[in-house]
């Protein structure tokens, strides 16, 4: 089969990685040169929105899918219209690419979030600060992640330096939320609706971006595993999905409110490649190929560390035991993921000692150390 991806950066990599196994033939579509998955598959450059080119694309593929949400949504409309199998669906894309519309969407179903109000005038901010409270969060609606495209509002004062900094983008204030942690659930849905969901993950973030995630999330109980899949089954029905699907969760006080959700394979998914029975990737492919999903079962406990800006040596890396090392054959920049290392044992105090041995080599030691 022929599976076409939209984006190619490491996601869309590790996911042609996954596909080869299972004899899929990978071909992507992006808008920008030399990308990761290009070295390891074919890989068509051209505007997102050049109609000839996307419908060239999309003969004789099988299934179409993305890698990043920031596609078009015409452009998945368009693809969608040529390939019944164009997953997950568009009214999705629409959605994780507002945050707005997304957290309207998760209220419908009585999915809680954390309190949110719509800010277009100043005047709707200072009306949303009074609900709020201090500290709040003003985020954009639309162009935001990894920790961008948000501000967080200590006090009063700090309300007119944050409307200069939106420059008249739609907006979304959130009320601070008080957490306990952020845990994250991966779940796939076939085209059938079949579901498998993995354990909860405990992720730990630095400047906004992904650092650490340890899986399954340590002191977990079935009762908060059983509330993010609710909600995860809940969002499945409603837009008839199939693929994989992320959430983020905040953690407080034994409940879960959602920070966002990715119609997509995710970071804080990544140690299922070498910490589960089947990856995130291969999951994602089934459900959109329509093939049996896998277990989504743990092999252990897993803990992911991002390399970010640097790659580490790598030799230094291989001296760690067992340890997994991912690269994703990027060029480096500030802040830009380039690569990852997962460590797998029977328990998180069997890899302890090489876990801060990767934290050390991935440069943030104390940060995490802090933070866990
Ligand atoms: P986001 O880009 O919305 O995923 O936010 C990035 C990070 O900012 C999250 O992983 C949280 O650590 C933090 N954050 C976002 N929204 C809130 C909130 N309402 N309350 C507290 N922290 C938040």
């Amino acid at each position: 089969m022929k599976v076409g991806v939209l984006g190619a950066g490491q996601l869309g990599r590790m996911m042609a990685l996954a596909g080869y196994r299972l004899g899929l033939e990978l071909h992507f579509y992006t808008d920008a040169p030399d990308s990761s998955a290009a070295q390891v598959a074919p890989c068509v450059c051209a505007p997102l929105n050049d109609a000839a080119r996307l419908e060239e694309f999309a003969s004789g593929l099988d299934a179409i899918t993305y890698e990043f949400e920031n596609v078009p949504v015409a452009t998945a409309r368009r693809l969608a219209a040529l390939n019944r199998r164009f997953m997950p669906p568009p009214p999705v894309l629409e959605m994780a690419q507002d945050r707005l519309t997304q957290k309207r969407f998760l209220a419908s179903l009585g999915i809680p979030t954390p309190l949110f109000i719509s800010v277009e005038t100043r005047d709707e901010l200072d009306r949303g600060l009074a609900l709020t409270g201090f500290p709040a969060v003003l985020k954009t609606r639309r162009w935001g992640y990894d920790g961008r495209g948000q501000d967080v509002l200590r006090e009063p004062a700090d309300a007119s330096q944050a409307w200069e900094w939106a420059a008249g983008s739609p907006l979304v204030l959130e009320a601070f939320v008080d957490f306990d942690r952020e845990v994250s659930l991966v779940a796939a849905r076939g085209l059938t609706g079949e579901t498998v969901f993995y354990p909860l993950t405990h992720n730990v973030h630095q400047d906004g971006i992904l650092r650490l995630s340890l899986a399954p999330a340590p002191h977990c109980t079935p009762l908060l595993q059983q509330m993010a899949e609710d909600h995860a089954s809940r969002i499945f029905d409603a837009l008839h999905y199939a693929g994989v699907l992320t959430i983020e969760f905040f953690e407080r006080r034994g409940t879960l409110l959602v920070n966002e959700m990715a119609s997509r394979v995710h970071n804080s998914g990544h140690w299922t490649i070498d910490g589960a029975e089947t990856s995130q990737f291969e999951n994602h492919l089934r459900a959109i190929c329509s093939l049996p999903l896998g277990s989504p079962s743990p092999r252990g406990a897993s803990a992911m560390v991002n390399f970010i800006g640097t790659v580490p040596e790598v030799r230094s890396l291989l001296e760690i035991p067992g340890l997994h090392v991912h690269l994703y054959g990027k060029s480096a920049r500030p802040g830009r993921k380039l690569g990852h290392g997962t460590l797998c044992a029977t328990s998180i105090e069997t890899s302890r000692t090489s876990l801060e041995r990767l934290l050390e080599l991935a440069g943030c030691l104390e940060h995490i150390k802090a933070a866990v």
